[in-house]
């Protein structure tokens, strides 16, 4: 019976996990959340809960937040995130 497979497997996906397309469009104030010191889990639980499962996402996450926390320069630091943001 394949049907309890299904069940167990729904029942280990977190309920409040937002998927990556929407993790994905406030990535950048996640980080930006994040950077300045805010507690962005308690704001967004779906997206905090999706970074923890979803790989692919969890990268990004760790490679824009690398960008802002460690910026070469202030006025790089923004480009950079404008093109962020467009690209999302
Ligand atoms: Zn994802």
């Amino acid at each position: 019976m394949s049907d309890w497979t299904e069940l167990d497997a729904f029942l280990e996906t977190d309920p409040a996990d937002v998927g990556c397309d929407e993790a994905m469009r406030i990535l950048h104030i996640y980080v930006e959340l994040v950077a300045s010191g805010e507690d962005a889990g308690a704001r967004y639980p779906g997206v905090a809960s999706h970074l923890r499962q979803c790989g692919p996402c969890s990268d990004d996450y760790e490679g824009l937040l690398g960008l802002v926390t460690d910026p070469p320069s202030d006025g790089l630091r923004q480009s950079l995130i404008k093109k962020l943001r467009g690209r999302w």
